[in-house]
Parts: structure tokens; C-alpha cells; sequence
């Protein structure tokens, strides 16, 4: 049986562009051991946007060395980047870019969204890649909500969405670098959950909206819980109905430097990234 190993609350608050008013739920700043291989995760919201017909988001910038997952729980999202990926997501999809050996992306609100306006949710996650990846080719992945298989609990517990890895024979359609589940929850009050992970993996909780219980221990809205890595039984209980999304994966067990939007293993690589990204090598929009 995994143990809890902390309970983190994030209270921060701040925007990213004028589109995203983000909770930082973790970042290489702080968690980056405890939870490689992810290196950061955003939550947009829950709020909403009156209707609009101006442009509303993040104006291009770079990224090296990771991949950036963005989930839309309510909403909509539209990207674009010098690598020529780019895609509108709405609620259920997730967008899976690798930034790899560098791109310059912008993100915004999806024009329809935008003049529809209304409920928006969304989560940003940050993976990391492995030495040996850090300067793969760019690409990108959109991934609707149909591609997504559901699998149903045992005893009316809720559903499973398998966005990346693998639970009861589904496979989630999201290829990644290294082995992970990212698994999107909802959860109904009064049962028990229990889910098979794998030996030594990293595995996080966090709770979007209602309640679930670890041994004693309640994690509510915006509250991540870290578990041990040993064990392979995730148990829990759900204490009022939850959306929970839970990511587990091998760690990597590499040096991390990192500054901003760029994710590297040495301070060199920090500082060729940067003379790289002003001498235009991320190409342009
Ligand atoms: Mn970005």
C-alpha cells in the first residue's frame, strides 16, 4: 500500500498573459525531485470570461528540454507554434506539445470560446524529458476527448479516463518519452477507490473540485497529495464528489537546471539555450 507522503496547498495567484489566472500547484522550484518527472503544473481557474471578440492568452514565447500538457476541463484553447504544430482543443481534449529542441508557441483563448464566453478550467503540465530527448524534434499531439478511453470503477465509483498509460487494458492514446499514467478522474461520494501503479513510480493526487480522504488525512480543491513511491496500491476515499487527476511516472534521475521557460541538466545548457533562443534558432511563428 502507498503511504501519503505530504499534502501541498497552493494559495499563490497570478496571470499568465491576460488569458490564464493560474494557481502554480508545483514547479521545479520547489517539488522537482519529489515529482520528476513532471516539473510543473498550472491550474487555470475554475472562472469565467465574459463574451469578447479581443484576443485573450499568452503572446509566442520559447520553451527547450520538456513537454508542456495542457488539459481543458470548461473552455477552450487554441495554439500555435514554429514548428508548425497547432490545433484548437476544447472541453475534454488535451494538447500533448513537445517542445523538445525548442519552440516558440502563443496561447490563447479559441475565438469561439472567446466570443461564447463562460465557464473556464484548465491545467497546464509540464513533463520532463530525458537527457538523451532534450533536443528532440519538436511536435505535437492533439488528443480529443473521443480518443480518450473511459473505463468505469468497480461499484458505481466513478470514471477513468486514460489520457496517457494504461489502467485495466486501456490504453491512453498520448506517446511519451518515458513510462507514466495520466489518468483523469471523476469521482463519486462515499466509495472507495483502488488503483494498481507500478513499484517505484512517482504518484501525485490532485483534486480540482470536491473532497477525497488518504487514511485521515482530507485534500479538497487545489490540494496535490504526493504519495511514497513504494508500493504498488493507491487507496482512497472519496468524501464528496471529486474530479481528480492523477499522475504517476518512472522518475527520471537526472540533474535538473532550469530558468524559466526552458528545462536543461547543466547551467551551460541553460545559457546556450538562451543565446540560441535570441539568435533565433526556435524559428519563428
Ligand atoms: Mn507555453
Amino acid at each position: 500500500m502507498k503511504a501519503l507522503s505530504f499534502i501541498k496547498r497552493s494559495s499563490d495567484s497570478h496571470w499568465v498573459g491576460n488569458g490564464f489566472p493560474v494557481r502554480n500547484i508545483f514547479s521545479y522550484r520547489d517539488l522537482a525531485r519529489e515529482l520528476s518527472p513532471f516539473v510543473l503544473m498550472d491550474y487555470a481557474g475554475p472562472t469565467a470570461f465574459e463574451p469578447t471578440d479581443e484576443r485573450r492568452g499568452v503572446e509566442a514565447h520559447p520553451h527547450r528540454g520538456f513537454e508542456t500538457v495542457t488539459l481543458v476541463y470548461a473552455g477552450g484553447v487554441s495554439h500555435r507554434d514554429s514548428g508548425g504544430g497547432g490545433g484548437t482543443i476544447g472541453t475534454g481534449d488535451v494538447q500533448w506539445m513537445t517542445a523538445g529542441s525548442g519552440v516558440v508557441h502563443e496561447e490563447f483563448h479559441s475565438p469561439e470560446y472567446a466570443r461564447r464566453g463562460g465557464p473556464f478550467e484548465m491545467v497546464q503540465l509540464w513533463v520532463n524529458l530525458p537527457a538523451k530527448d532534450k533536443m528532440t524534434r519538436p511536435a505535437y499531439q492533439g488528443i480529443t476527448d473521443a480518443q480518450i478511453p473511459r473505463v468505469a470503477l468497480p461499484d458505481g465509483a466513478g470514471t477513468l479516463r486514460v489520457i496517457a498509460g494504461e489502467h485495466d487494458a486501456a490504453n491512453g492514446p498520448a506517446r511519451t518519452f518515458t513510462p507514466m499514467n495520466v489518468w483523469d478522474m471523476k469521482l463519486n461520494a462515499g466509495h472507495d477507490v483502488n488503483l494498481e501503479l507500478v513499484e517505484g513510480h512517482t504518484t501525485a493526487l490532485f483534486v480540482l473540485n470536491g473532497t477525497i480522504r488518504i487514511g485521515k488525512k482530507r485534500v479538497g480543491a487545489a490540494g496535490l497529495a504526493v504519495m511514497e513511491r513504494a508500493g504498488t496500491e493507491l487507496a482512497f476515499h472519496v468524501a464528496e464528489d471529486a474530479t481528480v487527476l492523477l499522475l504517476s511516472g518512472e522518475p527520471i534521475e537526472e540533474p535538473i537546471a532550469a530558468r524559466g521557460p526552458f528545462v536543461m541538466n547543466t547551467q551551460e545548457e541553460i545559457t546556450q539555450t538562451i543565446h540560441d533562443y535570441q539568435a533565433g534558432r526556435f524559428g519563428r511563428m
